[in-house]
């Protein structure tokens, strides 16, 4: 019999045997409890399946009407698209595109790629350029915010209930059935059920003299021994590094821009409410008041958590683990991974605010009534959340454990075991 494939740790780089576990059950890198993989019963067929009626709900959501609203013998139909619209109306295109990217064109692709990679795969082939194909999914999965998007609509509908008569369209209910069956089909899928089918070659723990030094491609995570002649990936395509290349200067840079953002951002007024002709532009923090003031405690709550707490808290914890790294710091490396995974999973939920502007410019515009104008702090506010998302998706963690490694093997030599050299990889089963 065979001995089971490879599989690197993708947050610190520790190597372990994919042996079979239980159906349903996960198996977690037991120095810095990442999830190496799961086990999904017929994960190919489920989220095939799952992405299949995606797709389908996404057209119906895309085309039918969103929100309606009534007021003052006034009806307002609004569609996903509409905030996008809006915004380039009010000559902000920049954040226009970026709401359009990230509510529509990427989740579309995301899932139209995904349904070209498992289709033929349920027929046992592989499509033609599907590495290439697979790296644009992943690249791209982090920046489609459908779940970011849906809050943002549930705040809007809150935020204007006193103004207006909101009506859900057909198109928000194929949303939220979209929004279950993407994330589902997330959930289901396994990149195993593809690289099974692939020709190159997974290196097992027999292929390897122990103490090898290994890379794992940043994508698709095949496993390689340095010795090996190669410069791109051969089952995906992409550069394999050791680590993700100047990781810490990319990072920095990319906190310290946006710090800058985040000044204009707090300064200049996010959005303008009108009703009859009157009213001021508010800042963030100015609307978080005015939504306390009106007693919408709840709201403003989750306005201050995702625009103020969060792009402060995730701009200090980048700060934090740089330093960390910089410094070769050996503290608690299982924690400071933890927030790196914290950071870079809450980061995104910060863009809400910039999807309700988006929502509200669309949707209130009813002349002298009332309209919503979108303001220039807005554009500053989702660059700072976009960079801040560039900076989690530019550092790499396994950074963290490289000085760890280099401590324990110092001891392990001190003692008399043989030392691994710098990136040994320590085959150990997970069940
Ligand atoms: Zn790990
Ligand atoms: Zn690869």
């Amino acid at each position: 019999m065979s001995s089971p494939p490879l599989v690197a740790c993708h947050e610190c780089d520790a190597i372990y045997e994919r042996n079979p576990i239980a159906s349903g059950a996960k198996a977690s890198c037991t120095r810095c409890d990442s999830e190496l993989y799961r086990e999904i019963n017929s994960s190919l067929d489920k989220s095939l399946a799952l992405y299949c009626t995606t797709f389908v709900l996404m057209l119906v959501a895309y085309s039918y009407p969103f929100l309606i609203m009534k007021t003052a013998g006034i009806t307002e139909e609004n569609q996903v698209f509409s905030g996008a619209w809006a915004l380039y109306e009010f000559g902000m295109g920049e954040l226009g595109l970026v709401v359009l990217m990230t509510s529509i064109v990427f989740p579309l692709i995301v899932v139209v790629g995904m349904m070209y990679l498992l289709l033929p795969a349920r027929f046992g082939n592989l499509p033609l350029g599907h590495g290439l194909v697979f790296r644009i999914v992943r690249a791209i999965e982090p920046w489609s915010l459908l779940g970011v998007f849906m809050l943002g609509t549930l705040i809007s509908v809150v935020k204007l209930q006193k103004l207006a008569t909101i009506t859900p369209g057909l198109g928000i209910f194929a949303f939220v059935g979209m929004l279950i069956s993407y994330t589902a089909a997330r959930i289901y899928f396994d990149p195993q059920v593809l690289w099974r089918l692939s020709k190159v070659k997974q290196l097992s723990s027999s292929d390897i003299e122990p103490n090898t030094s290994c890379i794992s491609c940043h994508s698709c995570g095949l496993i390689r021994t340095s010795e090996e002649d190669f410069v791109d990936c051969p089952r995906c395509g992409a550069a394999m590094h050791h680590r993700l290349i100047d990781s810490l200067q990319r990072t920095t840079a990319f906190v310290m821009s946006a710090i800058v953002f985040l000044i204009p951002a707090n300064i200049f007024p996010v959005m303008t409410v009108k009703t009859l002709g009157r009213g001021s532009p508010d800042t963030i923090i100015s609307g978080v008041i005015k939504l306390m003031d009106g007693g919408l405690w709840g709201l403003a709550l989750i306005v201050l958590v995702a625009s103020v707490v969060v792009p402060f808290l995730k701009i200090v914890a980048l700060c934090y683990l740089l330093l960390s790294v910089h410094r070769q710091s050996t503290w608690r490396p299982e924690d400071r991974t933890r927030l790196f995974r914290i950071t870079e999973v809450v980061g995104a939920w910060s863009m809400v605010d910039v999807f309700l502007v988006g929502l509200l410019a669309g949707l209130v515009k009813l002349g002298l009534v009332a309209t919503i104008e979108p303001g220039i702090g807005a554009t500053f506010f989702a660059g700072a959340v976009i960079l801040t998302m560039l900076a989690a998706h530019s550092f790499d963690p396994r950074l963290i454990w490289d000085r760890a490694q280099q401590t324990t093997d110092r001891s392990q030599s001190d003692s008399g075991v043989k030392a691994d050299n710098k990136h040994s990889s320590h085959i150990q089963v997970v069940n």
